[in-house]
C-alpha cells in the first residue's frame, strides 16, 4: 500500500526509537522531566519566544494558545477552512466558551484585507469583540498553501495596533520554512502564541509544542492540567520530537518534490484535476469536478493507493517520510488513470 492519506501515518524510525528509549525522564507534572524541558526550551528559542509547552496534540496546543488570547464570550477570527474551525471538534467553544467568525479565502491563502474587513477589536457593549486572529501556515485544507510573508506581517501590524492577539497554527510551519527559506524566528516573532507539530511531516509518533511568553506558558500549563492533559514521564515522547527536529526538517524538501511528481503524473492523465505548478509543499488537492471523490478514493485503494476524499469532489494526497518519490509517481499514474477513466 502507498499511503498518502496524511503525513501523520509515518512510523518512528529505528534511530528515533533508540533516542526515545535512551531519554532521561522525570515527572513532568512536577516539572522534572529533563527531556521535555530541553525540547520546550529548544523550540521556544527556534521561534524566538520565551517559553514552550509540550502537548499531546496540535489540537490541544491550538486550544491552549487561543485560550491565552481570548476570554469566554469573545471571538477568534480565522479563515473559513481553518483547522481550528473545521477539525478540532468545536473544542474552542465546547471547552472555553469562545465564538469564531471566519473570512473567505482561496486555497486558505491569507489576505490581510479580508481580515481587516471583518474584525471588530472594540465592538462596544452590544456586539462581540474580536480578541484574536488565528492563521495557519502551511494551510492544510487549502492544499499545503504557504502564507505570503507580507500578508502575515500586515495582519500582525493590524493586531498590534488594535490590541488583538495573534495565533499561529504552525502544524506544518517546518514545510513553509524549508520551501521559502524564511527563517523560523522571522515567522515566530509575528505571533503572540504559536503551535508547531512533530507528528506530521517530521515523523515523530506524538507531540506538538506551544510557544509564547513565559507568563503565558505558565498560564497554559494550568489550563492543560485542568483539561486532564498533564503527563508524567513524557520525555520518552519528547525525545522522538527532538530527534525529528534534528534529523527530519531539512529533508522536507524531498516531500515537496515528491508531491510535485505525484501531481505531474496525475495531470498527464487528467489535466483538469490539478495544476502541478500550484503544488507548494507536501499536500496535493485534486479537484474531481463532476466525478464523486469517494468512489475514486475507494477504487484507488483497490489498486494499492490510499488517499483521502475530503469533500464531495476533493481528494487530498500528502507526501511524507515513509513514501518514496517513485511510489508517489506510481500513485499519481493510478489516480490520474482513474480520473480520466471516470470522465
Ligand atoms: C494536524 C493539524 C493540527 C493538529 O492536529 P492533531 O491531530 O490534533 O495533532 C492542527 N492544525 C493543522 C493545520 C493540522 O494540519
Amino acid at each position: 500500500m502507498i499511503d498518502l492519506r496524511s503525513d501523520t501515518v509515518t512510523k518512528p524510525t529505528e534511530a528515533m526509537r533508540a533516542a526515545m528509549a535512551a531519554a532521561p525522564v522525570g515527572d513532568d507534572v512536577y516539572g522534572e522531566d529533563p527531556t521535555v524541558q530541553a525540547l520546550e526550551a529548544q523550540v521556544a528559542a527556534l521561534l524566538g519566544h520565551e517559553a514552550g509547552l509540550f502537548c499531546a496534540s496540535g489540537s490541544l496546543a491550538n486550544v491552549l494558545g487561543v485560550r491565552l488570547l481570548v476570554e469566554p464570550g469573545q471571538e477568534v477570527v480565522c479563515d473559513v477552512t481553518a483547522h481550528i474551525a473545521r477539525a478540532e471538534m468545536g473544542a474552542h467553544a465546547a471547552l472555553h466558551g469562545l465564538t469564531m467568525r471566519t473570512f473567505p479565502s482561496v486555497r486558505g491563502r491569507l489576505d490581510a484585507g479580508q481580515v481587516a474587513a471583518i474584525v471588530a477589536p472594540d465592538a462596544g457593549p452590544y456586539l462581540v469583540s474580536t480578541a484574536a486572529v488565528a492563521v495557519e501556515n502551511t494551510h492544510n485544507f487549502g492544499g499545503g498553501t504557504i502564507q505570503p510573508y507580507e500578508q502575515l506581517a500586515e495582519v500582525a501590524e493590524l493586531c498590534r495596533s488594535t490590541g488583538m492577539g495573534y495565533h499561529l497554527d504552525g502544524a506544518r510551519l517546518w514545510n513553509a520554512h524549508v520551501a521559502t527559506g524564511v527563517d523560523l524566528p522571522a515567522y515566530g516573532k509575528l505571533f503572540d502564541t504559536a503551535s508547531v507539530c512533530f507528528s506530521k511531516g517530521l515523523g515523530a509518533p506524538v507531540g506538538s509544542v506551544l510557544v509564547s511568553s513565559a507568563d503565558n506558558i505558565a498560564r497554559a500549563r494550568v489550563w492543560r492540567k485542568r483539561l486532564g492533559a498533564g503527563w508524567r514521564q513524557a520525555g520518552i515522547l519528547a525525545a522522538g520530537a527532538a530527534y525529528a527536529l534534528d534529523h527530519h526538517v531539512a529533508r522536507l524538501g524531498d516531500d515537496h518534490a515528491a508531491a510535485r511528481t505525484f501531481a505531474t503524473a496525475v495531470a498527464e492523465r487528467a489535466a483538469e484535476a490539478v495544476d502541478p505548478a500550484g503544488v507548494e509543499t507536501n499536500i496535493v488537492v485534486l479537484d474531481t469536478a463532476d466525478v464523486p471523490a469517494g468512489p475514486i478514493a475507494a477504487e484507488a485503494a483497490v489498486h494499492g493507493v490510499l488517499v483521502s476524499a475530503l469533500g464531495a469532489h476533493m481528494i487530498r494526497a500528502v507526501t511524507h517520510l515513509d513514501v518514496t518519490a517513485e511510489q508517489c509517481h506510481d500513485a499519481g499514474e493510478i489516480l490520474g488513470g482513474l480520473l480520466a477513466g471516470a470522465r
